[in-house]
Order: C-alpha cells, then sequence, then structure tokens
C-alpha cells in the first residue's frame, strides 16, 4: 500500500501574506501543498521553495481543485488567504474575489470534510465595514453597503464566513475564521494600490505622496511577522474550533500620520497630493479589539511601525 503523507494546504500561497505563511510552516517541518492561480500572488514569493521537498505547488482556481489532486495525502488543516484583497483590485477583478471566497470557500470545506481536516478562513477587518463600533470587536456584525464598491469583497468574505460556520454547526468541522487588518512587509505588490506601497512608490520615483480624502481616516498597521505568527497559532492550537478571532496591531494612526512617520523614517520633508476618495464607503476608523488573541492565543505585535516600515522599504529598494 502507498503511504500517505500528511500534509497542509494553503491556498493563496504565493501570495503577499500566503507565502510568508507557507515559509513558516515549512520551517516547522509540515509537508505544504501550496494553491494559487497567479490573479495576484507572484510566483516570485515562492521560487525559493519550488526545489523543496516539503513543498508542492499547484497551480490554479480553489474553485477547480479536485480530491484527486490531493488523494495520495492526509490534508491535516486547509488555510484558507486566496483572495486578491487591495481596493485596487475591487474594480479590476470582482467576479474573481466573488468567486474565489464563496465558491472557492465551500470547494474546500468539502474538501475538509472528506479529509477531516481543520479549517481556517482569512477573513477581514472588512467585515465591519465602515464601522459604527470603535475599535472592533469580533462581536460586531459590522456595517457594510450590499451594493457599494468594496461590497464585492466584504460581502464575499461574509458570506464565505456564513460558509464556514455552517460547516461547523452542520458537519462539526473544526473551523476557525481569522478576521485580517490592515497588513505590510516584504512581497506585498508594489502596485497593488494599498496605502503603504503607493506611499513607498511616490518616494522611489520622488513623486509626491498621495492622499486620499483629507488623510484623517484611520488604520491599524500589522508587519507581516506577527500576523504570521497569530496564523500558525490559529492553525495549529488546539481547543479553538469555532473560534472568530481579531489578528492585526492595534497602534492606530491617520494616514496624515502615517506620511509623517515616513518623514521621519528619512528625514526629510515629503510633498503630499490631496486626491479625491476612490471609495465612498472609505471606511473612516479602522483599530482591532486583541483582547481574543492576546486571551486565547497569547498574540501580541511586536514590530513597531518605523521598525516594519524600513524593513519594507529596505525591500523595496532591492
Ligand atoms: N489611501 C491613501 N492613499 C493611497 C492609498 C490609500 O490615502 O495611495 C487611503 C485609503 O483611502 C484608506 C487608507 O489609505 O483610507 C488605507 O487604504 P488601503 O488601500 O491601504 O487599505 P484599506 O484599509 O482601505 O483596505
Amino acid at each position: 500500500m502507498r503511504e500517505t503523507k500528511s500534509a497542509i494546504l494553503v491556498t493563496g500561497a504565493a501570495g503577499f501574506i500566503g507565502s510568508h505563511l507557507v515559509d513558516a510552516l515549512i520551517e516547522k517541518d509540515f509537508l505544504v501543498i501550496g494553491v494559487d492561480n497567479l490573479i495576484t500572488g507572484q510566483l516570485v514569493n515562492i521560487k525559493h521553495l519550488m526545489n523543496s521537498p516539503r513543498f508542492l505547488f499547484i497551480e490554479g482556481r480553489v474553485e477547480d481543485l479536485k480530491f484527486d489532486q490531493l488523494e495520495s495525502y492526509k490534508i491535516k488543516a486547509i488555510a484558507h488567504l486566496a483572495s486578491p484583497a487591495s481596493p485596487v483590485d475591487f474594480e479590476r477583478i470582482p467576479e474573481a474575489i466573488i468567486s474565489v471566497n464563496t465558491l472557492g470557500t465551500h470547494r474546500l470545506l468539502k474538501i475538509a470534510k472528506e479529509f477531516s481536516s481543520r479549517f481556517l478562513f482569512a477573513s477581514t477587518s472588512e467585515v465591519y465595514g465602515d464601522p459604527l463600533v470603535h475599535p472592533q470587536p469580533e462581536g460586531y456584525w459590522g456595517n457594510v453597503n450590499p451594493q457599494g464598491s468594496r461590497s464585492v469583497y466584504d460581502e464575499a468574505k461574509r458570506l464565505g464566513e456564513t460558509y464556514v460556520a455552517l460547516y461547523h454547526r452542520k458537519y462539526h468541522l473544526d473551523t476557525r475564521i481569522v478576521r485580517i487588518f490592515n497588513t505590510y512587509g516584504p512581497r506585498m505588490r508594489l502596485n497593488d494600490g494599498r496605502v503603504i506601497t503607493n506611499f513607498i512608490q511616490a518616494v522611489l520615483r520622488n513623486k509626491p505622496l498621495p492622499i486620499y480624502g483629507d488623510g484623517k481616516q484611520t488604520r491599524s498597521f500589522c508587519y507581516v511577522d506577527d500576523l504570521v505568527k497569530g496564523l500558525i497559532k490559529m492553525l495549529l492550537q488546539d481547543g479553538l474550533d469555532g473560534e472568530t478571532i481579531n489578528l492585526g496591531n492595534d497602534e492606530e494612526i491617520s494616514i496624515n500620520e502615517l506620511a509623517v512617520t515616513l518623514e521621519t523614517i528619512l528625514n526629510q520633508k515629503l510633498e503630499r497630493r490631496y486626491l479625491p476618495l476612490p471609495h465612498k464607503d472609505d471606511p473612516k476608523r479602522r483599530r482591532p479589539v486583541l483582547t481574543k488573541a492576546r486571551k486565547l492565543l497569547h498574540y501580541q505585535p511586536t514590530v513597531e511601525l518605523i521598525e516594519g516600515l524600513k524593513r519594507t522599504l529596505r525591500y523595496f529598494e532591492k
């Protein structure tokens, strides 16, 4: 009889967060099967793993994943991270975003049921929409405009969560949901349209920093290594069956303050260019309540924004 090897399936393996998660799992000696259709993922993020006996790459859509592609493995756990996640993608590839988070999530849940795998769904702070409760605890149901330009992502993630909760209730699958807040670091796409990469791009090209709206809107930025530590616990720790937990960093700053932080790091004055908000529903404030993460995962982000931005700048300068 053929030996079946235990493996962890990671979707979005060539993406920004997914590729860092794969690295961390391989570091822990797991065998990882990575899935990615490269719609926003980049092969360069996993190039260093291509000859590793601990990594198998399947290029394709999560929605099309077949049992027989996996049958020679025992899939212990699935981490579903595949999804374009930048606001510019909401207009560029909206159908793909809806599909991977709904049909894709359902497809993976069926696979998890077949293998009795643990299931981790990467949800988002966007499920809180433009929040009326601040900071945002997991118990807040959110304020999402179902027809707004961000809804293709927000509502798809919300329906993804609904599928996951259903499989937990109906089939007693060991499911976990993590709501990821703004995360940054090496391996983001420089042209991904988010504020940190747009600012870095502006600095590298000697252009003014693009600030949408009045720049008073806030976010709480988490360095990717901190987030991945939380993800690893969410995935590997026992006793989290059915839990939904926020992950990120709870240091909140405005976009104007982010510009000042960059000036401090570079020790130079940077010009700003104020532009109209591209999304009407752009959340005005966002900061995670991390009480649950601290209590259940002993999660604590440790990389300060200044340090994380320096590391990210160094990556892009290369
Ligand atoms: N933003 C900005 N300049 C940019 C890109 C974004 O001022 O070049 C603003 C955006 O309107 C939002 C915040 O920065 O209020 C964070 O945007 P991002 O796209 O990074 O992530 P979001 O949290 O909106 O998903």
